[in-house]
């Protein structure tokens, strides 16, 4: 059987050419499903598919063939979208040659039934009816390599990040208010649609005259303030009383501060002339066409204040993040508690709500009883709430010891692990789960582990689901002596970066907290590398 598949971003055409098949005689049966306006009784705009492409077009070829054994065809043509379908749009299409039409009603039907089943395309959520997102973007996730809990790899800090980032996508974008923006990663590059100021305008409460008028006396035929536009020609011994931002009345005009001018009645006389012409030109800040705040961008303070003046009162931005972060560990107690012997306070939770400040994201956070039954127990209600977060975040309980269950909850939520363990000190149980585009961590309890786990992985992995860069090593002098002991992991020191370099930081054990009051970079200090000199140029990551 003649097969062709293709996965597309793209709308699937009206008009589909039969296989070449079909020269031969018999039947092309079509099939197209259609979005529908309605999901479980909601009404909707659109549907989001994802899919692992390599994986997909494979398990897509394997069906057709099985099915085909049985029922026998002579070609079939399977288009499926993904990213974003509206309403009424074509989500799949199929098409099937046969000698006689009923084996190509057998085996489209079979297939349809189980391609849901056998197929890793998902459909990932539907839009509500009033969605904003104008973006059909690539949903195609790229193919990973699962960790299996049999084979437990230690991935090196390159590998890990590379992994994440091959398995991070952006997500896709919404239209929102600019009141709503701040923070949120601009995800289209926006221009300036008009010259900026839009006209001359003044920059001095004074007089307009023209440029090259040297005359001292001089006749004032209008008043112009700032929201006014009264174009006209000056002509020589004519003023304009003009207001601060004022459009100028014409071209070739200077203007003259109202402190070097006496005024009498109707006439000015000017004293003084200063050396500058005291206006902004058209298009002086930007040009009509140029571009003002490229995609990729943080939208700050500025920026906004940019976007607002050029009229982008609704700019694409990424949605916010729903982060969910549990804690676990019997013996953690609330921070306003006295721990009994053996307790200690939950430094975690507050740790994770500051880091995750710099993202918009709204977070939901809760402690977990150390029993994976009661674990599972106490959030089945929520488990499709869950498991349909953008980033799930566990704290302890990711390494190997009896209680540590932060894996099979992973994998029990719905995630499959890519890697469990990293080269890396501190830090090294830690746990990576993906599921079509959400992905989880099951993060080393100790506080210093937390940190640095977070800056090199779960940040970067933040960073791509918002469509922004991640942050790359830079490259500075230590300010003092590193001393350490060779140690075979790669290890992220904490330190002080300020004008005189990087000042290594005391720590003994990942425990150490106290360290993080200074800590504004980490320094990587290669494996085995043990202590390194002043003055030495090594790679670090701020913070
Ligand atoms: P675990 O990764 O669960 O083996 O925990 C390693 C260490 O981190 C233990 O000493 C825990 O008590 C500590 N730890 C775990 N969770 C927290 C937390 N939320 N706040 C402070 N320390 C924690
Ligand atoms: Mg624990």
């Amino acid at each position: 059987m003649e097969i062709e598949i293709q996965l597309t971003n793209r709308p699937i055409a009206e008009k589909i050419s039969p296989s070449s098949q079909l020269d031969s005689i018999g039947a092309w049966l079509e099939f197209r499903g259609v979005v529908r306006g309605e999901e479980n009784g909601e009404k909707i705009s659109a549907l989001e598919y994802e899919a692992y492409p390599e994986m997909a077009e494979r398990e897509i070829r394997r069906l057709l063939e099985e099915i085909s054994k049985e029922n026998l065809c002579l070609a079939a043509k399977v288009i499926h979208r993904v990213g974003i379908i509206p309403v009424g749009e074509t989500a799949i299409y199929v098409g099937v040659a046969s000698r006689h039409r009923i084996e190509a009603i057998a085996l489209l039907g079979e297939f349809m039934d189980r391609l849901k089943q056998d197929v890793p395309i998902w459909k990932r959520r539907a839009l509500p009816a009033n969605f904003a997102g104008d973006d059909v973007g690539s949903l195609i996730i790229p193919q990973k390599k699962l960790e299996t809990p049999h084979v437990v790899s230690c991935k090196s800090l390159d590998e890990a990040i590379a992994e994440i980032i091959s398995c991070c996508q952006p997500m896709s974008p919404v239209r929102v208010s600019l009141e709503e923006s701040f923070g949120r990663v601009l995800r289209e590059t926006v221009c300036a649609p008009e010259d900026l100021p839009a006209n001359d305008r003044s920059t001095r409460d004074g007089y307009a005259i023209l440029a090259d008028d040297v005359a001292e006396n001089f006749q004032v035929v209008d008043t112009i303030h700032a929201a006014d536009w009264k174009p006209r020609q000056l002509q020589h011994g004519e003023a304009v009383r003009v207001a601060t931002g004022a459009a100028l009345p014409c071209d070739g005009v200077r203007v003259v501060m109202q402190e070097n001018v006496e005024r009498d009645g109707g006439h000015i006389r000017i004293k003084k002339r200063e050396a500058g012409l005291n206006l902004r030109k058209r298009g002086e800040d930007v040009k009509a066409g140029q571009p003002l705040v490229p995609a990729g961008a943080c939208l700050d303070a500025g920026k906004l204040a940019l976007l607002a003046t050029a009229g982008y009162a609704q700019p694409l931005v990424s949605p916010r993040l729903c982060v969910i972060h549990f804690t676990t560990g019997d013996e953690i107690v609330p921070p306003d508690q006295t721990p009994k012997p053996g307790q200690i306070r939950d430094s975690n939770s507050f740790l994770i709500r500051g880091l995750l400040q710099k993202f918009s994201c709204d977070l939901e956070q809760s402690h977990m009883p150390e029993d994976f039954e009661r674990a599972k127990s106490q959030i089945a209600n929520r488990k499709s709430q869950i498991g349909n977060a953008d980033l799930v975040l566990v704290s302890g309980g990711a390494s190997v010891g009896e209680k540590d269950f932060t894996r099979p909850l992973l994998e029990w939520l719905g995630l499959e692990i890519v890697f469990s363990q990293i080269n890396v000190r501190p830090g090294r149980p830690l746990i990576f789960g993906v599921s079509g585009s959400r992905v989880a961590f099951g993060l080393p309890g100790n506080p210093l582990s937390h940190f640095v786990c977070f800056h090199l992985f779960v940040a970067t992995a933040l960073a791509k689901l918002i469509g922004a860069e991640p942050e790359k090593f830079l490259r500075g002098q230590l300010a003092e002596k590193l001393n350490d002991t060779p140690c075979p992991r790669e290890t992220l020191w904490p330190a002080r970066l300020d004008m005189a370099g990087l000042h290594p930081l005391a720590w003994a054990s990942s425990g150490d907290i106290t360290c993080l009051t200074e800590t504004n970079a980490l320094v990587r200090v290669p494996a085995n590398r043990g202590s390194i000199d002043a003055g030495t140029e090594v790679e670090f990551l701020t913070t």
